[in-house]
């Protein structure tokens, strides 16, 4: 399995550090507003990324932090005039609803930033102790010009810095063009949420918490960090300096990063109004399902132009699958399995798992699918239930990593059909014709007719 490493610039062999297990830590959302599809994104191809190592018989124990303090939660607070949980909760609570929405695997652990201040404290006063930040000011920043590897990420030629000394950051964020000493720890502002520390009481800067967080959860060095181009610099590269500078040792062995995503070839903007989070495609009556699968149909490295246009075929093509897999439920011919079924199982199962062993080559690995389903679509009416139920449970490895198929797809068809069949009788009961009619009609465009007997609701297959 190889990864392009953003760190080394070079495909690398994917080896963990501890044979079997990986420890993976991907960057949280910062819960001041709604994530828009761009952060859907990446977090779509991490989660691509652990169900594969997952299908690839790994284990690992995923990280993700919620960045619940920094410059723009406070911010946020303050315009709404609320106390800042208030509005962090709101936001974490509507970001689990989301990854939900989305069918993206749980992490292990959420730490959020304020349950993690005396970690933060302890590692800034380390870097303290070692020499490798000073105080200014009541804030506590780290001086790059101490740490060798600094600008390593985000390839900045150290030759062109300025000298640093004078001139520190004070933002969480800012250009690489203006690379300086950056802010550890912000000395108490009016109206600003702070902790106590022997530096100085206040509050922790963006990077420190990514740190303290994954050494926390991970150890001081650990498998594979992701996010996205954006969280390059200053973000990562000054976790590292912090983390490995504290530690005296390798942070992270593996960096991968996902490109932007564009709408209608054009950088997403609020004043373009091509800016949409995901509830606002939801509204629009968008499949989620389709959604997370145009995400993923690009290749991580890549620019994604998201267009409606794309959501359609996206969308076809995901029904393409779940029509497939319709098909396959319904054959019940008795008889023994073809022998050339395991065999085109096998074949597609290897390309589809190398093609995505080649840095989640997905076009690659989709094509093997597709290429699967048109062979077996030729087949299909010669295959016996022993066959379907081969290829269907394949159907349903792979989905294990796409993640595309929804719940109602993973179990049986009678099961289907069965808590359909419910759904309706409560409809009714609850005199809601209209959804239950919805439901018989559903049911009618995937060939199941529903018959209203003495004995309760039949169906059969037209
Ligand atoms: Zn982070």
């Amino acid at each position: 399995m190889k990864f392009y490493n953003t760190l080394t610039r070079r495909l690398e062999e994917f080896r963990p550090i501890e044979k079997g297990k990986v420890g993976l830590y991907t960057c949280g959302p910062t819960v001041y507003d709604y994530p828009h599809i761009g952060n859907y994104r990446s977090y779509v191809f991490e989660d691509l990324v652990k169900r594969f190592l997952l299908f690839a018989g790994l284990r690992v124990h995923h990280v993700m932090n919620i960045t619940d303090i920094d410059d723009k939660t406070i911010r946020k607070a303050g315009e709404l005039g609320v106390p800042l949980a208030e509005v962090t909760q709101k936001y974490i609570d509507a970001f689990h609803a989301d990854l939900r929405t989305l069918n993206i695997l749980p992490a292990d652990v959420y730490p959020r930033a304020t349950a993690h201040i005396p970690e933060m404290v302890s590692l800034i006063s380390s870097l303290l102790d070692k020499g490798f930040a000073y105080e200014k000011d009541g804030s506590v920043y780290f001086s790059i010009e101490r740490f060798p590897g600094y600008g390593r990420l985000a390839n900045i030629e150290r030759g062109n810095l300025k000298p640093a000394a004078a001139a520190t950051h004070d933002a969480d964020e800012y250009e690489k063009e203006a690379v300086q000493d950056f802010v550890l720890w912000k000395g108490k502002k009016p109206g600003e949420p702070y902790w106590p520390a022997a530096f100085g009481e206040g509050r922790p800067g963006w990077h420190i918490e990514c740190s303290a967080m994954s050494m926390k959860y991970l150890g001081p060095h650990f498998d594979i960090h992701m996010g996205g181009v954006d969280n390059i610099f200053p973000h990562h590269e000054n976790e590292i300096a912090q983390s490995e500078c504290a530690n005296g040792m390798t942070f992270v062995n593996y960096w991968l990063h996902c490109q932007h995503l564009i709408v209608d070839n054009k950088k997403m903007s609020k004043s373009l109004g091509n800016f949409h989070t995901l509830a606002d495609l939801l509204q629009r009556g968008c499949d989620p399902m389709a959604v997370r699968y145009l995400l993923i149909s690009a290749h991580y490295r890549k620019l994604l132009n998201f267009t409606f246009d794309s959501l359609e075929m996206a969308g076809q093509a995901l029904a393409r699958i779940k029509n497939f897999d319709f098909s396959l439920k319904s054959i019940h011919n008795p008889g023994e399995a073809d022998p050339e079924t395991a065999g085109l199982i096998a074949a597609a199962e290897k390309a589809f798992a190398g093609h995505l062993a080649d840095d989640l080559n997905i076009s690659g690995a989709l094509g093997a699918l597709f290429d699967f389903i048109t062979k077996t679509n030729q087949r299909m009416t010669n295959l016996k239930q022993k066959d379907a139920v081969q290829v269907l449970a394949f159907l349903h490895r792979l989905n294990s990593v796409l993640g595309v198929l929804d719940a109602a797809e993973e179990k049986p068809l009678d099961a289907v059909i069965e808590e359909k069949i419910g759904e309706r009788e409560a409809a009714r009961k609850a005199k809601n014709f209209k959804k239950a009619d919805a439901i018989r009609a559903e049911l009618k465009a995937r060939g199941i007719v529903l018959m209203d007997t003495p004995d309760g609701v039949k169906w059969k297959k037209e």
